[in-house]
């Protein structure tokens, strides 16, 4: 019997994210059980929703939205973005060098079917978003992992990104601030990445998609500025964390440098989008009025802007709960969402990090997503959604630290067993 199957391409592709855990999430929630999903930076189903002019601005423009728009998106929504990027200091930014897409996430697959040829070998830092890793497998490139610094408060060391570039290398991807670790890049680091480009003549790649989501006195320096001139950078950003409408799709990518040497990757880029036609129309309006400082009642959420917002205390309250589980360590985040702890193997019997938050999972009901799934190394690391409200997180930190103690216990009697 003929079986039909996934093309090869698809062999190396991952999102764990998504992926088998989720299922049995699932199952679990079939069964009637109450499953806290930890896993996903989705806003909204923790009760943190976007600024109401932000929904009003996209429904006043459903009628209008039926039709199709320019490929790179509406040219007043580009308008928005390419000043949001001049007020950032950034230098010349025009809407026609401006893509739209539907998040992030589409942008890109589409950039790197663009850029990349079979076996070209790109710069990912591990962790990452895995999305970078899987959509430069797809393309048939290679990933190259360079490795974040856990020691350095997760900053990634730039000797060792250098290290790794070969005569085949052909881009840098930097995430910042980072998912999963909650990085938020020094300006010292974000330049020695930019030299880098600059040194071997790379393209930049730079995921910013919290750019805004940045606490206490951490400061975002963004890489297109650092590029300046003379360093081809593609920025990446959107709506989805900070303006929390991750539904609408509005992303976008942002070319800065010598574009005049980056002409025909733009009409490679400008081909991709001509062929999915364009971007979800109706979420592009909510860009103008989410990116336009100073227009009243936009455009943060104050529980993300105000010092000491909610974000910021339930980062920090919850990389603290983290840190008196003995066996567990996670280096406080300065941005983004998420916590990325460490845990111990020997202490808690973890060969397989899969398994690990499979077995919290049916034991607790906590989903969380396992660190190999955002292609760290070693099985030592989960990732924890932030979200929920304190309480909510509190008891979520206490179960797992209650499943954590009884691992323990059970493995030093296993151990002891053994010997
Ligand atoms: N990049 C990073 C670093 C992310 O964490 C995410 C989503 O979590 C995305 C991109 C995808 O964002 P979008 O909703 O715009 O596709």
């Amino acid at each position: 019997m003929k079986m039909f199957r996934q093309s090869d391409r698809l062999r190396n592709v991952r999102y764990d994210v998504r992926g088998p855990i989720l299922t049995e999430a699932m199952r679990l929630e079939r069964e009637g059980h109450d499953v806290l999903r930890l896993n996903l930076g989705n806003m909204r189903p923790f009760g943190l929703e976007a600024r109401p002019e932000i929904v009003d601005a996209v429904a006043a423009n459903l009628g209008s939205a039926q039709a199709y728009s320019d490929s790179r998106g509406v040219h007043l929504a580009r308008e928005a973005v390419a000043d949001h990027y001049r007020r950032c200091d950034i230098g010349q930014v025009s809407a026609d060098d401006i893509f739209l897409g539907n998040g992030v996430s589409e942008l890109i697959t589409l950039t790197l079917q663009a850029l990349v040829n079979p076996g070209d070998e790109i710069l990912v830092p591990a962790p990452d978003y895995p999305t970078w890793t899987g959509a430069v497998n797809l393309t048939g490139g290679v990933p190259v992992h360079y490795l974040a610094d856990e020691s350095h408060g997760w900053n990634p060391s730039v000797a060792d990104i250098e290290s790794k570039v070969t005569p085949r290398t052909t881009a840098l991807v930097m995430i910042n601030p980072n998912n999963p670790t909650g990085a938020v890049y020094s300006e010292e680091t974000v330049r020695g990445i930019a030299d880098i480009a600059r040194r071997h003549g790379l393209i930049l790649l730079s995921d910013e998609i919290y750019e805004e989501l940045v606490f206490g006195d951490a400061r975002h320096h963004h890489a297109a500025r650092a590029a300046g001139d003379d360093v081809l950078c593609l920025t990446f950003g959107g709506l989805s964390k900070a303006y929390r409408v991750c539904g609408y799709r509005a992303g976008w990518v942002v070319a800065t440098g010598p574009l005049h040497r980056a002409s025909d990757l733009l009409e490679g880029l400008t081909l991709l989008s001509n062929m999915r036609v364009c971007p979800n129309v109706a979420g592009q309006h909510a860009i103008p009025l989410a990116l336009y400082a100073g227009t009243p009642g936009s455009p943060l959420p104050a529980d993300i802007v105000d010092p000491g917002g909610l974000l910021e205390k339930q980062l920090a309250l919850t990389s603290d709960a983290l840190n008196a589980i003995p066996g567990v360590s996670c280096v406080p985040p300065r941005g983004a969402l998420y916590c990325f702890p460490r845990i111990d193997r020997e202490i808690f019997g973890i060969d397989n990090d899969e398994e690990f938050v499979l077995d919290l999972l049916r034991s607790e009901h906590i989903l969380v997503t396992h660190g190999t799934g955002f292609n760290w190394p070693e099985p030592d690391h989960f990732r924890i959604v932030c979200l929920p409200e304190t309480t909510v997180l509190e008891r979520a930190v206490a179960s797992i630290g209650g499943y954590l103690e009884r691992r323990r216990s059970l493995n030093g009697r296993e151990l002891l067993g053994r010997v």
